[in-house]
């Protein structure tokens, strides 16, 4: 079935006051970045615009740089610079990981971060990323810039702390450091399809091998991006090993609420989550000899 989208202005933004002032002035405006979910769902008229303001020819959102502990990236990186760009390897190799993941090549070389964390879908990778490490959301608008920490940022069923006409500009994620342990895991019926259930885990241990801190981001958990929540209760002071992380993740797969859907049933996909959590987890404390290379610095 093809449907077109129905009627809209379209302009391009030279800048980013330009962007949010057309937008602001225009309850029906939305912004555009890549058209990688805004175009499909004009086209199946779910959304229905007045006005689309085209912000992707504004470089000083393709920005991605350190300042001091954190690396700074720009709403409009691409996802496939996410996954290839050696500072992101570095500083957030969890997110570069992810990158990987999501959708097709042709998907990551138009689909933008900023249009990938603004949509907040809760099977997307990057929003689970972002709450594994505790990224702060940046954005502009008529009142001026505000620093979001992305627990408050997302809400349920693609809704998020953005205001109308409120410019999501970049994000800011705490710099990968020696003592940081990661693991991603997620399962999709075919390689760059949306995922079922997944799972990216953020660690800290001490110099005895200690956890001393553990975060993840869950993957179509919920109705929205999803924090794991007591598995730091779990495994903070322990050394990890397999006993435990089977422990913990049966602790957090009692909070797991995902959705049925064409995909599978609730409980089907809770046992996905679950599963992807627990391979995330045998990463990051290389339990899994497939993952080890992954762990450090
Ligand atoms: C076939 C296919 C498969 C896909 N598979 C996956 C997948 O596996 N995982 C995944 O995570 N995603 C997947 N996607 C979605 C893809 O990642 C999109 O690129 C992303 O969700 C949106 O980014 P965009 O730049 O294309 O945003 P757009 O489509 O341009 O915009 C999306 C929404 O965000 C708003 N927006 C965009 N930029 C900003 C900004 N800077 N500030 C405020 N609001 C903004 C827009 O107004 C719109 O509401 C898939 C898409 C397709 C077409």
């Amino acid at each position: 079935m093809t449907v077109k989208p129905p009627p809209f202005e379209y302009v391009v933004a030279t800048s980013v006051d330009h962007a949010i002032n057309l937008v602001s002035q225009d309850e029906d405006a939305k912004f555009l970045a890549g058209g990688q979910s805004l175009i499909p769902l004009l086209s199946l008229r779910f959304a229905s615009p007045t006005l689309l303001v085209d912000i992707s020819r504004l470089a000083e959102l393709r920005d991605v740089h350190r300042a001091g502990d954190v690396l700074h990236i720009g709403a409009l990186t691409r996802h496939s610079d996410i996954h290839q760009l050696p500072l992101v390897k570095q500083d957030a190799p969890l997110l570069s990981e992810a990158a990987g993941w999501v959708a097709h090549s042709q998907v990551r070389n138009r689909g933008t971060f900023g249009g990938a964390i603004a949509h907040s879908d809760s099977a997307a990778e990057f929003p689970a990323v972002l709450l594994a490490v505790g990224a702060t959301i940046v954005t502009r608008s008529a009142d001026g810039e505000r620093r979001i920490p992305c627990r408050d940022f997302f809400g349920s069923h693609f809704q998020t702390a953005l205001r109308h006409g409120e410019l999501l500009t970049g994000v800011e994620l705490p710099r990968h450091a020696h003592f940081n342990r990661w693991g991603f895991s997620e399962f999709a019926r075919r390689k760059g399809d949306y995922a079922i259930g997944g799972a990216a885990v953020n660690a800290r241990v001490d110099e005895r091998g200690r956890c001393t801190h553990v975060r993840a981001g869950l993957i179509a958990a919920g109705p929205g991006p999803t924090s794991a929540e007591g598995l730091d209760e779990a495994l903070r002071d322990r050394v990890v090993d397999e006993a435990a992380v089977s422990e913990a993740v049966a602790r957090v797969e009692g909070h797991l609420n995902p959705e049925s859907n064409v995909h599978g049933t609730r409980e089907y996909r809770r046992a996905v989550v679950a599963e992807s959590l627990r391979r995330a987890l045998l990463q990051a404390f290389d339990l899994d000899p497939a993952g080890t290379d992954r762990r450090t610095a």
